[in-house]
């Protein structure tokens, strides 16, 4: 890997690693006989030597400014857990777009099915896509480029953690990754207007499950009354039965179930 005149062989190297692998090692100097032999060194510390506390601290500026806040900032997004746990995967960059395809070596293309930039990277997708911007521009105006030019990981998580946009901003996401797996996947193109139907949609009902979570509704129709409940178990001598049931409009497939519990056991 070093030349007779003790320099990086960069032709052989660039044979084997990355461009930006190969600019790293270049950047440093090269070993020289003199300097004894090679040896593990954990750059973080000053005497070199593994340490638990450096180790934890890469890992959190890894993540961002401060990790425990994004960490905590996108687990307490108050909607589906199934879009929550979305959300958790593009914030860590981990979507598998055409641009982090192409650089697994997955697809020699990088670029985006719908509008066709060069390279269909997560900002792509989720902000600067011409698709994108218009369902922005109908959902959350404000949040759509270039009203808000924030880093993209700024953005995100900025209105990740806002509690008027929250949730429509993660259904956004949710939405817009859908639409474009619909479209590569299913050669199903909607028309922006659609897809912000749908978003506004699943807000109200996220927002109402969440409600109906900690409120039911006592009383006749017209003199209801909320009021927050808690699960405790049943006086001894009561017999309570949880119920609920479900049905699907197309095929007008129903089921029902229930739980009767007498106080001490569910059966
Ligand atoms: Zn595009």
């Amino acid at each position: 890997m070093v030349t007779a005149e003790g320099e990086w062989n960069v032709p052989l190297i660039a044979q084997f690693l990355p461009a930006d692998s190969l600019l790293q090692v270049v950047g440093m100097p090269p070993p020289k006989e003199n300097l004894g032999e090679d040896t593990f060194v954990w750059g973080l510390e000053p005497k070199g030597g593994f340490s638990l506390k450096s180790a934890y601290q890469l890992a959190a500026d890894i993540d961002g400014e401060d990790g425990h806040t994004s960490w905590r900032k996108i687990w307490r997004w108050p909607g589906p857990s199934r879009v929550r746990h979305f959300l958790w995967i593009a914030a860590h960059g981990a979507l598998l777009t055409n641009e982090e395809r192409r650089r697994r070596h997955l697809t020699a293309t990088s670029s985006c099915a719908r509008c066709k930039a060069d390279s269909e990277d997560a900002e792509h997708v989720f902000r600067l896509c011409p698709f994108a911007n218009q369902v922005w521009e109908l959902a959350l105006p404000q949040a759509a480029h270039p009203h808000d030019t924030r880093p993209f990981k700024d953005w995100f998580m900025s209105y990740l953690a806002s509690p008027e946009n929250q949730v429509r901003f993660g259904f956004v996401f949710w939405f817009l990754w859908r639409s474009r797996n619909d479209l590569i996947f299913s050669d199903i193109a909607e028309a922006p207007n659609k897809l912000t139907q749908k978003i506004l949609a699943w807000e109200v009902i996220a927002q109402k499950s969440q409600a109906a979570d900690n409120v039911i509704s006592l009383g006749r129709s017209g003199s209801r009354r909320d009021v927050a409940v808690g699960w405790r178990p049943a006086p001894t001598d009561w017999l309570t039965v949880n119920s609920d049931g479900s049905l699907i409009r197309p095929s007008g497939s129903t089921a029902a179930g229930g739980c009767f519990e007498t106080g001490r056991v569910a059966c």
